[in-house]
């Protein structure tokens, strides 16, 4: 069979199965041929040899029994950088590039220092630590897997100046002078039917949510970061697309000042920031 005979028949058995099926196809076969999507769309015709035919079903079965595309090949782009990911890490989102987005335009292009709060595949961290080479970021996780995972990630993409910390949201942090913290926590609520569908079930549960109505995580985070902060210094975390609300009030029970909301491009309500007085 050739390219596009191959990923005809692949996306019609992932039909029902997945939302992107021809897209699932297209990733599983560039990555069972080693080459990018374009070289697909470029050589339709080109034969598949059995081999990589045979890797191909291997991928295209996994990914019937519902596993993520991203586990199935081991990685995930994110701000243009190739990322790694295992059962261990949260898939990135696209939405979550709107917290790299804001942190890149907010926050001065001099030294400071800031804190990534369970960082997961690192991908916050390594996506401003690639724009700001002079910026000195901490990230921390509290699952030694995930740590090791983004320490990975930073060593293939050589970027030096992330420091990753083994802890919980702020007990490892060494000193209390951050200008901005930044985290993308667990917020899903635990009776979510979101959790049970999908490919979420197959992302590590204490990266999706910290119990109870979703809020748990933020609200640890929110009380314990002003300490951490320099006076002016910047807290901003993602956050459920229904949690706008809660989260301001969250914010200024806490005493943050110019407490600002942002919707992601899908126009839900994404990312609140708020300033330490
Ligand atoms: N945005 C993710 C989802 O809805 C949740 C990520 C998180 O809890 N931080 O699947």
């Amino acid at each position: 069979m050739n390219i596009q005979q191959i990923l005809r028949q692949a996306s019609t058995q992932l039909t029902g199965v997945s939302d992107s099926p021809q897209l699932d196809a297209e990733i599983l076969l560039a990555h069972a041929l080693q080459k990018s999507r374009t070289f697909l769309f470029t050589w339709p015709q080109h034969e598949i040899d059995e081999t990589t035919q045979k890797q191909f079903e291997h991928y295209l079965a996994q990914r019937i029994t519902g596993k993520p595309v991203a586990y199935i090949t081991g990685e995930r782009e994110f701000w243009s950088l190739k990322l790694q990911v295992t059962t261990d890490t949260l898939i990135p989102r696209p939405e979550t590039e709107l917290l790299v987005e804001q942190a890149l335009r907010l926050l001065p292009g001099t030294e400071i220092r800031i804190a990534d709060l369970g960082t997961g595949s690192g991908a916050i961290a390594l996506a401003l630590a690639s724009e700001r080479p002079q910026w000195h970021i901490t990230a921390t996780d509290k699952s030694a897997a995930a740590l090791a995972i983004a320490r990975n990630n930073a060593l293939n993409l050589g970027i030096t100046n992330i420091e990753f910390l083994l802890g919980e949201w702020f007990k490892p942090l060494p000193q209390k002078q951050f200008h901005a913290i930044v985290s993308n926590p667990p917020y899903i609520a635990d009776d979510d039917a979101h959790l049970s569908q999908g490919d979420v079930r197959f992302e590590p549960v204490s990266a999706l949510t910290s119990g109870g109505d979703g809020l748990t995580a933020l609200r640890h985070i929110a009380h314990h970061a002003r300490p951490y902060l320099l006076a002016g210094g910047l807290l901003m975390v993602e956050h459920g697309y229904n949690q706008m609300q809660s989260v301001y009030k969250i914010f200024q029970d806490n005493g943050y000042t110019n407490i600002t909301m942002f919707t992601d491009l899908g126009g839900n309500p994404r990312l609140t920031l708020g300033y330490s007085p």
